[in-house]
Formats: C-alpha cells, structure tokens, sequence
C-alpha cells in the first residue's frame, strides 16, 4: 500500500525547520519513502491512493505528551478543586469496585477519537486503575489503542504506600478511625505490580509493528514504596522505557519534601540514584534553580501542562528557565477531569501566552515555533521516539496530518508557525495518519464506529455515576481534613512562589 500526497505545503519541523511551497509525499507501507516536487510514481501502481493536496498543509502529528485516559469519563464533573482535594475524587482512597475491563476500552476511545480528529497521532498515557489494575483493564484499555491505529506509550500509574504517607501533616489531621481505615485498604506489593508490569511489556510492548508501547510510571516519588521505585527504575533501564514521575505538581508536594525528606522531591528522586534521561517529570512547577540543574544534569524531559495546572490553581511551571537549563520541554493536556479536552491546540496556544504573566521581558516569553517543535519534537523525545517520530521527512514514521489553508484560522496567511499556535483550534484538521494509515478524514475516525462508542458510553454512565455519587460521598467524610492540609501548606514559606500572587492582591 503507497499513498501519494501531491502538492502540499510542508512544515518538516526538521533540524532546520525546513518549509517546502509545493511539494509531494510518498508514504509506502507505515514510513515516508520520499518528499520532494512531482515525485515520479507511476498512478498506475497498484495499491497507490493519490491525495490532491493543493491548498493543504502536510506537518507531523501532534503529540500528546501526557494523558490520563482514566478522566476520559469526568469531563466537567468535578467542581473547582486544588489537586489534592481534586485526587480524592479522580483516585479515591476508599474504593473496591474492581475496574471494569469494557468500560476501560469504552473511556479510552472517547480520549482517542477526540485526539484523532484534532490531529492528535501519539500520546503518552499514564492510566491510574482504582483501585488497582487487573490484567484483563490493562488489555481493555490497549486493545483500544490497537484498534483505533493511535500511536501510543502506556504506563500502569499505581501508587502503593498508604494514602496518608503521601501527603504532609495529614496523619496528624486526620481522626484515628480514617487513619485506621487508610492504613488497611489493600495496597499492591512491589512483586505484585512489577508482575502486571510483565503482562504489560510481554503482551503489548512492540505490538501493532511497534505503534504500541510499554513505559512505567511510579505516579509520583513519594507515592511508593523504595523497592516498588528501584524495580521500575531496572525496568526502564533493560528495556530502555520512558519513566513517567509527577514532581512538584503543587506547593504542598514542596512542602511534602521538605517536612518528609528534608529535601526536594528531584533531590529525593536524584539521592536514591534514579535521575536519569528516561525520565518524564510530569509538571515540574515548583522546581527551583538546584533541582532544574539535577534534571538538566541527568537529560530527563519535563511535561507541561499549563491547562491542567490553571483549572487546579497548581501555579506557574517556569517554562523559560527550565528551557535556559537545556531540559526538554513536551506538552500534555493530563487528563478530561482537568484540561477538560485533549486539545493539544489549545494546550500549545495557552503554553505560549501564560508565561507572560509572569516576566515582563518579551524577549524571554515562549515563541510560536519554540512551542510548536516543544508540542511535537519535544512529545517525541521525551517518549524516546525522536528517531522516528515528529519529523515529515523520508525514513520517519508517516503520522502526519493535513490542514486546509483555506479556513479562517489561516485567512489571511501571515505567518504560518504563529496561526498554527494561535488561531488554530483543530477545525483546519482534514486528514490525519498514523503509521501509513489514514485514521480520520474529513472530521470522520475511519478505524471506529464512533457512534457505536458514544452510546455504549452513555450505556454505562448511570453505574459509573453510581460509583461517582459513592465517590464524593466518602470525598465529603474526607474534603475538612485535607482542606485544612492544602491550608497549611499554601501558607508554609518555601522561599519563592509559582503563582502570580501579586495580581490577585
Ligand atoms: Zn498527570
């Protein structure tokens, strides 16, 4: 099977941020053989589909750098919430419904179709399963993935130390009988989860000719336990997998280090050995200069999420700094509880703009193409795919997407890189591939019954709210104590600031 696009205006994101006028693209089998003006193939050719793709954009898909497709089913659900008050309703601590493995499959394709059509052809998922995973919700969920022809990197997001132990001051605030009640709920051993990590890798690493992988995620440091950490830290070595790690999300989880470690949770993570340049820190707002130098210093990759950390008031990740550090940047939207959209265009236009509340030196503020190559190349990196992945050129996978110039996100032209951050939304988006494969056209996902999806979401939306009412029933018991911790915390110095408190004054 070969696919001819002829004519198309490319952005190539290459090393030179090469852009062609006119060109065509040979795409044979699920890599791009040839880019370049009338490439001669013959149409004769058998299995050959010719695109028109005069007055189209060709640039690479865009990369969802950090996702939890668990929230796929939350989306405008949650009130206005601080991270800390918003997990107890997201992961909550007292639930023993096993997850169920259809529902899985169903939430995860509602993220996937969304993505799809928006031009969205990688994500790096780190799916939480509560109240722990089981092998047939971890295929549940990969199995949407492999059908839909999405180009995905999957975690298992498992915390496994008492609930209190993550936080500080909490065993001191809360009341014996739910400090009791944390200290039994059933938590994973190391063994146990590094056994479902094996399903993991063994059954899906490398399936669908490579679209699909495996990576491991410890959720956060100071979410497990030592052992569980340095086995996930060998797995990451021996099969060379991104290692997913949420730190200094909040002000409270800087606090947390300082009360609990006595030190940074980059510092706590960097002491223990397992820095390194697998990892992918998840946010990384309340870092300060030593801890952007460990990072820098061990290569690993921070994902931004500015939506997600707006709706939960997280603070301001210093996107410049980490930057002048030399630390690769890639962009996440997290999750549906809290972006509400996987709408990376959105994600990319607000990583352009929020910055500047923050520096009143233009010349330091993030540019449209810095966060166009941060949104694609950096996503690509960061997952260990920059070989392969985020580049429209020969030998590269052929996840691309088309967008057509003639909306009114690109009327008039001016300036392609800016319009793409600042005007698009999606709409333009026509065509998107995957692997040589065209997954959606024309605001259609080809690989899905998207309607079928959509009513069997609907179908199981009255037990999952019933599960949800349960939910915020023990978030109620829960909601004083961990208010007055989130209280505590935002009023304990820690030498500097993340949010723009001098505005809101
Ligand atoms: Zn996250």
């Amino acid at each position: 099977m070969a696919i001819l696009i002829r004519n198309a205006r490319v952005l190539t994101l290459d090393d030179h941020d090469t852009e062609h006028p006119r060109v065509d693209i040979l795409v044979r089998g699920t890599t791009i053989a040839a880019v370049g003006p009338q490439l001669p193939v013959s149409p004769d050719e058998p299995d050959l589909r010719v695109i028109e793709a005069e007055g189209l954009l060709a640039m690479p898909g865009l990369v969802n750098g950090h996702v939890h497709s668990p929230g796929s089913f939350l989306k405008g659900a949650l009130e206005d919430l601080p991270l800390e008050l918003f997990m107890l309703y997201q992961v909550p601590p007292f639930s023993d419904t096993p997850p169920d493995p259809r529902l899985t499959y169903v939430r995860t394709m509602l993220g996937i179709l969304e993505m799809l059509k928006l031009g969205v052809t990688t994500v790096h998922d780190d799916p939480y399963y509560v109240p722990a995973p089981i092998p047939e919700a971890i295929d549940g969920l990969m199995r949407a993935y492999a059908d839909s022809g999405m180009r995905a990197t999957v975690t298992l997001d498992q915390p496994n130390v008492v609930e209190y132990e993550k936080y500080p001051f909490l065993p001191d605030l809360l009341p014996e009988p739910l400090r009791r009640r944390m200290a039994e709920a059933p938590r994973m051993n190391a063994r146990e989860l590094l056994a479902l990590y094996r399903h993991l890798v063994g059954r899906w690493h490398g399936a669908c000719g490579g679209r699909l992988r495996a990576a491991v995620s410890c959720s956060a440091p100071q979410r497990v336990t030592v052992d569980y950490f340095e086995g996930l830290a060998e797995l990451s070595r021996r099969h060379d997998l991104p290692f997913d790690l949420h730190v200094l999300e909040t002000k409270l989880q800087r606090v947390l280090g300082e009360v609990k470690y006595g030190k940074s949770l980059v510092r706590y993570v960097a002491d223990l050995g397992l820095l390194d340049e697998r990892m992918v820190v998840i946010h990384a707002v309340w870092v300060d200069e030593a801890d952007m130098e460990l990072l820098a210093r061990a290569g690993s990759s921070v994902a931004h999420n500015p939506v997600c950390n707006l709706k939960l008031g997280s603070g301001l990740m210093p996107f410049r700094r980490l930057r002048e550090h030399g630390i690769n940047v890639c962009l996440g939207s997290d999750e549906a509880a809290s972006d509400d959209t996987a709408n990376m265009w959105g994600v990319a236009k607000l990583a352009a703009l929020v910055h500047r509340i923050t520096d009143p030196e233009y010349e330091r503020w993030p540019t449209a193409p810095e966060v166009l190559r941060a949104l694609i190349r950096g996503g690509a990196r960061a997952m260990r795919m920059d070989r392969t992945v985020g580049v429209l050129a020969p030998g590269y996978d052929a996840d691309l997407i088309l967008l057509d110039l003639n909306t009114l996100a690109f009327t008039p032209l001016n300036d392609l890189r800016r319009q793409l951050v600042f005007c698009e939304t999606g709409t333009s988006v026509v065509l998107t591939m995957v692997a040589g494969r065209v997954v959606a056209e024309r605001g259609r996902v080809l690989t899905v019954d998207e309607e079928a999806i959509k009513a069997e979401a609907r179908a199981l939306l009255p037990a999952y709210r019933e599960e949800l009412a349960r939910t915020a029933n023990a978030a109620r018991e829960l909601m004083p104590h961990y208010g007055e911790m989130y209280r505590r915390a935002a009023a304990h110095d820690v030498g500097f600031t993340r949010w723009a408190e001098a505005a809101g004054r």
